[in-house]
């Protein structure tokens, strides 16, 4: 489905960007993996590798404008053209408002909204060059209902749909399309580090009696990602089990 699609996917060291990783390559796209150390970077390519996958991968520093419009430019020289991103980075939060600083809301902003804002923005000149592209973001359920504690995280990703719909509108002209998918509870290493009884009741509530897995995510990417979806723009597609909808 992504036969010669040059895409780059950021946080695909692990969980859901990794799984999406696999299913873009068994697409036939070319993919470039970001992630956030060296080390996570190396030993996610190396395991891609054992699998039979040819990844590369680079780890610049998500809020530095200049670090990321200096590997975007290194890629398209190498690629001749970059057809899909896939901005997947993200961190969670789930501790009251008293106990929030403002760094650490400021923290969950910085990567989940404005590194969104930076890779988008490094990204579109050469897709317009190149006559199109698309645009997938990472939201989250919690980008509908909100969640009862970790403010931050939620107040991030109604900002993404936000920036997901604004930019559908205006990159439409150019052929960009711009969509989200919005993933309820999925079995990655995000939902383990949160506690037990957060997140037992909430899998109890979902109509379709399960947690989310990578590859549920990874395939509506692949649908959002594919000429399957040419008159989609401008959508945040739910991926949650119909939970609390
Ligand atoms: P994860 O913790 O398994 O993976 C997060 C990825 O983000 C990793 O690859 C990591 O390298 C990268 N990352 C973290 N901090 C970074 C930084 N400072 N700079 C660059 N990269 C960084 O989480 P996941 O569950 O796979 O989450 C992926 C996306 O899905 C996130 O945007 C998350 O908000 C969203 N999401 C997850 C769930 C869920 O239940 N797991 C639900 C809704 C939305």
């Amino acid at each position: 489905m992504l036969e010669e699609k040059v895409v780059i996917i950021t946080g695909g060291t692990r969980g859901i960007g990794l799984e999406t990783v696999k299913l873009f390559k068994e697409n036939k796209a070319e993919v470039i993996l970001f992630g956030s150390r060296e080390e996570t970077v190396k030993s996610a390519v190396e395991s891609l590798k054992e699998e039979g996958m040819k990844v590369e991968g680079y780890f610049p520093n998500l809020n530095s404008i200049s670090e990321i419009e200096k590997v975007i430019k290194e890629i398209y020289d190498k690629y001749g053209h970059i057809d899909i991103l896939v901005n997947n980075a993200g961190i969670s939060a789930n501790k009251k408002i008293e106990d929030t600083s403002s760094d650490d809301f400021s923290k969950i902003i910085d990567l989940n909204v404005n590194a969104v804002f930076n890779m988008t923005k490094a990204v579109v000149p050469y897709m317009k060059k190149n006559g199109g592209g698309v645009v997938l973001n990472t939201s989250s359920m919690v980008s509908i209902y909100g969640q009862p504690s970790g403010v931050g995280y939620p107040a991030s990703k109604f900002a993404v749909n936000g920036l997901t719909k604004s930019l559908a509108r205006e990159l439409a002209p150019f052929n960009i399309r711009v969509n989200a998918v919005a993933p309820g509870i999925t079995n990655t290493d995000m939902v383990a580090n949160l506690p037990k009884e957060m997140i037992e009741p909430l899998i109890k509530t979902i109509p379709l009696g399960r947690i989310g897995e990578p590859r549920d995510i990874a395939n509506a990417f692949l649908f959002l990602a594919s000429d399957m979806a040419s008159y989609i723009t401008g959508v945040v597609l739910s991926v949650d089990g119909a939970a609390r909808s």
